[in-house]
């Protein structure tokens, strides 16, 4: 029987293990020159993935030579009393980033939260300033998934100029800055989101389909015009094979995983699927996950620099 053409791998964790290597030197210059980057992350609540996402930073901020540090708020805190710990983290000067792991429990304000940290420590680039900056193509913070997304395009060499890309999902946190980053490459950019009519066609339009709406395996071969390069964004933990939907419960890797580990991690993309038709694809995972963390790193040393430099030039330059 003839095989199928497969896609290639974009292969986030082998450019993420290099990033951070180069990283780990730009922290050790910013050290030599004072103290080291540091980075102080804010966690409300106890949930699961968040939990393992902040260890996994700070383990990675602490392995890169930063100093990383957690400030965990139980679930029932008053949105007043994060805002304090915000402003806490602003004024304490040896704290260059801050991070405020995102989703928030209900009651809390997420945009609020964004508009409370200082433009210059802030390392997820959600402040309002930093967002404009980022839309005006002369950004400072990019938002971390965003910008490992960039960084994993340009590794493989995929042409991103007159590109036709669509970004699936609209968030604050992955959609709309990755849509603002490809608009400034000079690709023409679709965003859809869940009013978006005739989505599959929509899609196919892509030459760069970007998936991010936390839907496992949405997104299948009906969505994607062969030869297309598709970033899959989504991490979905599903713990049990009916959690999948219908068209991946058959699926042997997956109940492979559930059987053995009684977890697995699927993307927003039927992986199996969509490898019989895109050119290029990054698995999850080990796509664009490990990036996410390699731009908080490299955004915590770019922190630190810049306010290193400021404090010589006895200002705090908004550059
Ligand atoms: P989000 O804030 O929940 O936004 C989801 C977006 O998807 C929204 O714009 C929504 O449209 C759209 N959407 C939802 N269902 C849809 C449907 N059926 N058809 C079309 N559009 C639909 O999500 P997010 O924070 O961007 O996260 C998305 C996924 O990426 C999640 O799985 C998350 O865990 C993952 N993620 C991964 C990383 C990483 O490092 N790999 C980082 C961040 C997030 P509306 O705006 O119309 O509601």
């Amino acid at each position: 029987m003839p095989t199928l053409p497969t896609a290639q791998i974009l292969d986030g964790a082998s450019l993420a293990r290099t990033l951070r290597e180069r990283i780990r030197e730009q922290a050790r210059e910013v050290g030599e020159r004072g103290a080291p980057p540091s980075l102080r992350v804010l966690l409300v609540g106890e949930d699961p993935a968040s939990t393992t996402y902040v260890s996994s930073k700070t383990r990675a901020a602490e392995e890169a030579g930063c100093i990383a540090e957690t400030i965990r708020l139980p679930e029932i805190t008053a949105p007043a009393r994060l805002l304090e710990e915000v402003e806490k983290a602003n004024r304490d000067d040896p704290v260059d980033g801050v991070l405020v792991q995102l989703p928030l429990p209900p009651g809390h304000d997420a945009r609020r939260v964004f508009d409370a940290i200082d433009p210059l420590k802030d390392v997820d680039g959600l402040h309002p300033e930093n967002v404009g900056r980022l839309v005006q193509g002369r950004p400072r913070f990019v938002p971390c998934t965003a910008a490992g997304i960039l960084a994993l395009l340009d590794a493989y060499e995929i042409r991103i100029e007159g590109a036709n890309a669509v970004v699936l999902g609209r968030s604050e946190i992955v959609g709309k800055p990755v849509a603002a980053l490809l608009t400034s490459r000079s690709a023409t950019v679709t965003v859809c989101h869940s009013k978006t009519k005739e989505l599959p066609a929509a899609c196919r339009r892509a030459d760069i389909l970007v998936v991010a709406i936390g839907k496992p395996g949405f997104v299948t071969r009906d969505f994607v015009r062969e030869g297309a390069v598709v970033v899959d964004v989504g991490i979905n933990r599903l713990e049990t094979i009916e959690q999948a939907p219908e068209h991946l419960k058959l699926s042997p890797p997956l109940r492979d995983a559930i059987a053995r580990r009684g977890r697995a991690l699927v993307g927003d993309v039927d992986f199996e699927g969509v490898c019989r038709v895109a050119s290029w694809i990054t698995p999850v995972p080990g796509g664009v996950g490990p990036l996410t963390i390699a731009m908080l790193l490299q955004n915590t040393v770019d922190a630190a620099r810049r306010r290193r430099e400021g404090h010589m030039l006895g200002n705090q330059d908004r550059v």
